[in-house]
């Protein structure tokens, strides 16, 4: 039976907390830029876990989406991070009113509709929260949701899909032999720079000339990754410029605003950030 909730304990409107499952009508758009399409295909009729490793904004999520809607199964988005508890995932009791109620957290609300699970960053998570998934992730495919008493084995379509960003290179932030050679993995990367350059006109809005100026600049900033950079540009930022360029602002300003600023707040690195921006543009 459901622990009686201290008053004030949790107070929560549950039509804001339940976890959306998002199905996808339109196609998103994806590159592919190597056979990732087919390989997680296959781990998804073999109904095996899959790991996207890769450096930040490089694809990873818009190729789940992309991925859902091929697949045509609703998605579920979890974005990691160091607070992230067991709860958060599987489900707890809320106060409604003057009831108790149960709430399925993302991942057993993932598990029950045969949803795609897309943990992002799991790293980031607590270690013990990491541990639910691993008997989602071997031939149980089940969930145990322990505060309930309940088993929930895990539908065909059920699917479990982590990324990871081993550049950080932080011992705390490794990923255990135990949780990582559960999943079939997939090497993610900056694209060629005439695919980027096109995912930036599509994504961007911006003419082919000016995408491959920012696909240049890209490229330089990822040069300086140990030199001043944790991680250079990913397609993401190269985007946002794009997006920025495409609205009315000159480039250079849209660089330093959308590419140069976020990556670096060290003056030294800002300066030489700039003098890339001057040279490209
Ligand atoms: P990640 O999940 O790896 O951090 P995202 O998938 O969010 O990165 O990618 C960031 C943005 O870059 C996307 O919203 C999209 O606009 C663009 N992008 C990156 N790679 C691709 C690709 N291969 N095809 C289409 N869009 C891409």
């Amino acid at each position: 039976a459901p622990r009686p909730a201290a008053r004030n304990e949790v107070r929560a409107d549950i039509h804001t907390l339940a976890t959306p499952l998002v199905r996808l009508a339109n196609e998103p758009y994806y590159h592919a830029t190597g056979d990732e399409v087919e390989v997680f295909a296959a781990a998804a009729g073999s109904r095996l876990p899959v790991m996207l490793k890769g450096p930040t904004g490089c694809g990873k999520t818009r190729f789940v989406e992309h991925m859902a809607w091929r697949l045509k199964r609703p998605l579920v988005t979890v974005a990691c991070h160091d607070d992230l508890t067991t709860a958060d995932l599987v489900g707890r009791y809320l106060i409604v009113g003057d009831e108790t109620v149960w709430m399925d957290g993302p991942l057993t609300a993932a598990v029950r509709a045969g949803a795609i699970c897309y943990l992002d960053e799991i790293v980031e998570a607590r270690k013990d929260t990491t541990v639910v998934i691993h008997p989602l992730t071997d031939s149980r495919r089940a969930l145990p949701v322990e505060k309930r008493g309940e088993y929930i084995e895990a539908p065909p379509d059920f699917m479990l899909v982590i990324s990871w960003n081993p550049g950080y290179q932080s011992v705390l932030k490794e990923m255990k032999p135990s949780t990582r050679q559960r999943f079939v993995a997939l090497d993610f990367d900056y694209p060629q720079a005439d695919t980027e350059a096109r995912i930036v006109v599509h994504e961007g809005g911006v003419d082919a000339d000016t995408a491959q100026k920012l696909v240049k600049l890209g490229g330089l900033t990822r040069k300086l990754k140990g030199a001043g950079l944790d991680e250079g540009a990913g397609t993401r930022l190269l985007v946002h410029a794009a997006q920025l360029i495409a609205s009315g602002m000159a480039p250079a300003t849209a660089c330093t605003a959308a590419i140069a600023r976020p990556l670096a707040d060290e003056p030294d690195t800002r300066d030489a950030l700039d003098d890339l921006i001057r040279a490209v543009f």
